[in-house]
């Protein structure tokens, strides 16, 4: 009777009892089936392809991948998975990226290998895309909503002693302003936000 559901999250977990074979594939689009684009392992072939499928049509993060499977899924043609080879768990992926990408595979695999902890974890971004960070996030205005739900989030935040005597260490370590208006020396970044033209002591 349990062979009888269809729902797709199922179908697969039910043939997969007691099998645990592992297998590296690769992922491709109809119109080029030869060309892998992806490299990833799974036990579940069918299960992974339709997770892939359904991270791209829902995920809000755009990950090379997610992009590719995006694009082609919108030109009405289909993401194929090949089974590559039958490996050991976490040990042939990571070669098979390495060389996939020395037989020219055009890989969109962020990292050589998953199970690693994703992300920038461990890992510095270089100067160059620091500024170009900087430079995308220039001039941006937060939304009313996003500044009241931050103003919301740090009302009533509270620091511990430590943490106050941080903050007043490392202040005194930064470069000073004098304000105009009352006279006192406080940080920049003070002096922007609470003296100047916003001073309380300011006469118009
Ligand atoms: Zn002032």
């Amino acid at each position: 009777m349990i062979f009888l559901i269809t729902n797709i999250f199922l179908v697969p977990f039910v043939i997969n009892i007691g099998m645990s074979t592992n297998y590296c594939y690769a992922l491709s689009a109809s119109p080029n089936p030869t060309n892998f684009r992806y490299i990833g392992e799974t036990t579940n072939l069918k299960l992974r392809l339709y997770r892939h499928i359904y991270t791209a049509k829902t995920s809000k993060k755009r990950w090379p991948v997610v992009n590719w499977i995006t694009k082609h899924l919108t030109q009405g043609e289909h993401i194929l998975i090949t089974p590559i080879c039958i490996c050991e768990r976490d040990t042939y992926e990571i070669d098979l990226i390495a060389k996939g990408r020395l037989l020219g595979w055009n890989l969109l695999n962020i990292q050589d290998g998953s199970n690693t902890s994703g992300g920038m974890k461990n890992k510095n971004h270089s100067s160059d895309a620091k500024e170009k960070m900087s430079m995308s996030r220039k001039g941006k205005q937060k939304s009313a909503m996003h500044r009241n739900n931050i103003s919301t989030a740090l009302i009533g935040r509270t620091f511990s002693d430590e943490h106050l005597s941080n903050l007043s260490k490392s202040a005194k370590t930064k470069p000073t302003v004098s304000c105009e208006h009352c006279g006192m020396t406080t940080t920049k970044s003070n002096y922007t936000k609470w003296h100047g033209i916003k001073c309380k002591n300011r006469q118009e």
